[in-house]
């Protein structure tokens, strides 16, 4: 088993590596490809099942200085398009064979469509996730974008698309979700042996790393962590809700942590949790993986919530499972998926007495400092008056 130390610093070094060295690597060997998708949800299986690599685009953070990409968007908008488009005109992304652009808003759309312009014979699908929730539409409608997909990345990849091999890479995805929740339960239970800032670096290793690489990687780590003697300090727990596209800076996760409060959920990475449940194994695997999109789909800011005061319920219900003593809204600026449901969470938070704090960030935002005193003013309010400062 690897140590815990060299799990961490190998998922740091891919973090840091904005050339994508490991996935330059996978793809070297004869007939490889790669396939690029954006935040938040991208069907990996998909992409696995052809034979190509799942390849998670997150943006340069504050280590690629924008320069072409500030050209192709107004200023008002959230930093993540401009700067895949950077790291798309420097050629950092040309091992890539195919990007899938996930519908989270107008922003992935317009990407889509500049991504066609600036690299017209790359496979381009933008993945238009069902907002109807149920099987005859809904359902009917993904099956067929999934199929859909299975074919032109099939064609891409040169294979024939194979319902056996669908199959094995809905295992193995359920595998991965698997192990990402014993991560997360983990967290909750001890999030003193398991500080975010590690755990966030292992889920992005999962964005670059072939799955089962990715399995062995986390398995040990969590394995290194159930190990872990340390004791618990006096800290709040805190949820950061907020930040399931743009990611926020490592920097960010860091000062809240070291602000006084142990992160016990969040919305980083989304992707990758949001079926909270497994793909089942029978019968057709295109339709057990949109049937399960369809059922156990998380709540979340990119789809529509059809339960009356769903939204404005869901932070206490959060903060019921986490054991929560606070939120923490975290969103990248400009985001209108995640800033027009703020208002509805936040509400509904204050409504169950539940204290909150609220703040934007970019993903290249490199002052912390005024992160660390509201998150330290909200540690320390909880502390002494249960948040009522
Ligand atoms: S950060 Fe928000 S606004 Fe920007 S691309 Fe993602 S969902 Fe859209």
């Amino acid at each position: 088993m690897t140590s815990r130390a060299a799990i961490v610093d190998r998922a740091l070094a891919l973090y840091e590596d904005l050339d994508f060295g490991s996935v330059r690597a996978w793809c070297a060997e004869e007939g490889r490809k790669a396939a690029g998708y954006l935040p938040v949800y991208a069907p990996r299986e998909i992409i696995h099942a052809v034979g190509m690599l799942p390849v998670g685009i997150h943006g340069g953070r504050d280590r690629l200085e924008i320069i072409r990409g500030d050209a192709f968007f107004q200023s008002y908008i959230c930093h993540l398009p401009r700067s895949v488009i950077e790291l798309l005109q420097s050629g950092r992304l040309d091992m890539l064979s195919a990007m899938l652009f996930p519908s989270t808003c107008d922003v992935i759309r317009n990407l889509s469509g500049m991504w066609q312009v600036l690299r017209p014979n790359l496979y381009t699908r933008y993945c238009d996730v069902p907002q109807v929730l149920e099987a005859g539409t809904g359902g009917r409608f993904w099956r067929q974008e999934l199929e859909t997909l299975l074919h032109g990345l099939a064609e891409v990849a040169g294979v024939t698309p194979d319902v056996e091999a669908l199959r094995r890479s809905n295992a193995v995805y359920n595998e991965v979700r698997q192990v990402i929740r014993a991560l997360y339960a983990a967290r909750r239970d001890t999030p003193w042996r398991l500080p975010t800032e590690e755990l966030y670096l292992v889920l992005r290793a999962g964005e670059v790393l072939p799955p089962e690489a990715f399995l062995q990687m986390a398995r040990d780590y969590l394995a290194a962590t159930a190990a872990d003697d340390a004791r618990p300090r006096d800290r709040v727990r805190v949820i950061v809700a907020g930040a399931f596209c743009e990611q926020p800076p490592l920097g960010l996760i860091k000062t809240i942590e070291r602000a006084g409060c142990y992160i016990v959920d969040d919305d980083f990475l989304l992707g990758n949790r949001l079926l909270t449940a497994d793909v089942p194994l029978d019968g057709d695997p295109l339709s057990a993986l949109a049937d399960t999109f369809l059922r156990h789909a998380m709540p979340s800011s990119i789809l529509y919530e059809h339960a009356p005061d769903g939204k404005k319920r869901l932070m206490a219900q959060r903060v019921a499972d986490a054991r929560a003593d606070g939120i923490i809204f975290a969103a990248p600026s400009f985001c209108d998926p995640a800033l027009l449901d703020r208002p509805m969470l936040r509400a509904g938070a204050e409504a169950a007495d539940i204290p909150c704090i609220a703040f934007q960030y970019s993903e290249n935002t490199g002052q912390f400092q005024q992160f660390r005193e509201q998150a330290g003013t909200f540690s320390d309010s909880i502390k002494l008056w249960g948040g009522q400062a």
